[in-house]
């Protein structure tokens, strides 16, 4: 398979089918691997703390959740074929899970949110086997953390949707992963719950025609504007990072 690097993270440079296909075989033939989806703002806090490059490193599969990474991959010289939205790449696999049988099980939002998304997954893929949810509030370490990952790894579930909000759930997956070894697929999906569920909204086509979904988030959630301070940066440390690769620095 085909990757792009930007700061060291190796992208998949797969279409949104491609993408699925590659989760979806690694559930076929038994393996286990996690599935980040990384947008410039995590790709700057990637360059900012070292933990969030580790958990992001430790991915099998890396799908550019962004105009942002697929801008920064072509100003580098090794373009990505398309954005691969979290949000659709869930979707997608869910559609391959249905056909197929594998379960899954969903872990994240508010109250509600995670069982809302269940059910409206099961109205769009009726054969789907969600085999069970929880809400992203619960204590990330200890026992409660302890009881959730044993009830996920023991429901033996074939895919795990991670929506605790980035870099929150990719750090969470790296620190658990040894504990979910009957999972198969792992995917960290950010607000995709949310949507699924219809608790939030996607930017309408206008605004993702004209790349402005970042601005769409932002008019909605005006308290996103301090982690949005990171697109500016990331830019930069675009430029930066394509002057090293230049003089061969990395
Ligand atoms: N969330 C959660 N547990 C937490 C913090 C956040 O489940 O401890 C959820 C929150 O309810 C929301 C998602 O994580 O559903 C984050 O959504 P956002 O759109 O900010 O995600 P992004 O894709 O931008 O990371």
């Amino acid at each position: 398979m085909e990757k792009t690097e930007i700061f060291g993270i190796q992208f998949d440079n797969v279409t949104l089918s491609e993408a699925a296909e590659l989760a979806m075989s690694y559930v076929e033939k038994g393996e286990q691997a996690l599935a980040v989806t990384p947008n410039a703002e995590i790709m700057q806090a990637s360059l900012d703390d070292e933990n969030v490059k580790k958990a992001l490193l430790s991915a099998e599969i890396v799908l550019p959740d962004g105009e942002g990474v697929v801008w920064a991959a072509k100003k580098l010289g090794s373009p990505l074929k398309q954005k691969v939205a979290g949000v659709e790449f869930g979707m997608e696999c869910a559609r391959i899970c249905a056909e197929k049988g594998y379960s899954m099980f969903l872990l994240g939002g508010r109250e509600g949110v995670a069982e809302n998304a269940a059910k409206k997954l099961c109205f769009l893929y009726p054969k789907l086997n969600i085999i069970g949810v929880e809400n992203g509030y619960f204590k990330k370490d200890g026992a409660e953390n302890e009881a959730l990952t044993d009830r996920i790894n023991k429901s033996g579930t074939d895919v795990l949707y991670v929506c605790l909000g980035a870099p929150a759930q990719e750090k969470w997956v790296y620190q658990n992963r040894k504990k979910l070894k009957s999972v198969r697929l792992i995917a960290c999906l950010g607000g995709s719950l949310d949507i699924y569920a219809g608790t939030a909204k996607r930017a309408p086509r206008l605004f993702i025609s004209l790349r402005l979904e970042w601005l769409y988030r932002l008019l909605r959630q005006p308290s996103r504007a301090k982690r949005m301070t990171n697109l500016p940066r990331f830019m930069i440390s675009v430029y930066k990072y394509k002057r090293k690769l230049k003089k061969n620095e990395v």
